[in-house]
């Protein structure tokens, strides 16, 4: 059994948006559809994927622009932890302060809590509780050949996400790199929220706000 995983950066900020799927059963999720949803959809058309579920490292507007759009037209479920539901509510606010324009968005589906495992086909997707970037910021682990870390704005290649948005704070950002990204293999491959890969290992030695 294969695990398929592809990541390209969506929408006004260039969130990297993935498709992670089974390539036995078929069944796929979509994590961060932060925009250009025919992108995303035609990508899963050709991949004759069924996407069950759209899951969100955080809900800001960058990272959830498509995910209404990507529901309407696939019945996947909405889904993200509860401590960022306030953000996901005030889509239309949080555009507005970016200058983006955006209709309110279609209510969430299920909360995910740390530890939780969401299905996808054969294999599962660990949820890691990542507070800091936003107070229900999310990591998502997946391992086939390799293990895959979906870091969202939480830890990028030699930076980490800012603290300064609603409900962020730097102390609780530090705990989750060091406290659980940290503990993850060294070898595992970090798709970050916004930019180019990375790897635990390489974070550990190199990235100048954990030292
Ligand atoms: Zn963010
Ligand atoms: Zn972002």
């Amino acid at each position: 059994m294969t695990l398929f995983v592809k990541s390209f950066p969506v929408g006004p900020l260039q969130c990297n948006c993935s498709v992670v799927g089974c390539e036995e059963t078929k069944e796929a999720v979509v994590i961060d559809p932060g925009g250009d949803v025919e992108k995303i959809l035609e990508l899963v058309k050709e991949q004759g994927f069924t996407v069950k579920y759209l899951l969100h490292t955080h809900a800001h507007f960058d990272h959830i622009m498509g995910s209404s759009k990507l529901k309407e037209k696939t019945g996947a479920k909405i889904c993200l932890h509860e401590k960022d539901k306030f953000l996901y509510d005030n889509l239309k606010m949080q555009c507005g302060l970016f200058g983006f324009k955006a209709e309110d968005p279609t209510p969430t589906d299920l909360f995910l809590n740390d530890e939780e495992e969401v299905k996808i086909g054969k294999f599962n997707a660990k949820v890691i509780f990542t507070p800091g970037h936003t107070p229900g910021s999310l990591c998502f682990s997946v391992a086939d050949q390799e293990s895959i870390l979906f870091a969202g704005d939480t830890l990028f290649n030699h930076s980490i996400g800012r603290t300064d948005l609603w409900g962020g704070s730097f102390e609780d950002i530090i705990d989750s790199i060091k406290g659980r990204l940290f503990t993850l293999d060294d070898s595992t491959r970090v798709v970050t929220g916004h930019g180019e890969d990375t790897k635990i290992w390489t974070e550990k030695r190199e990235n100048p706000f954990v030292q």
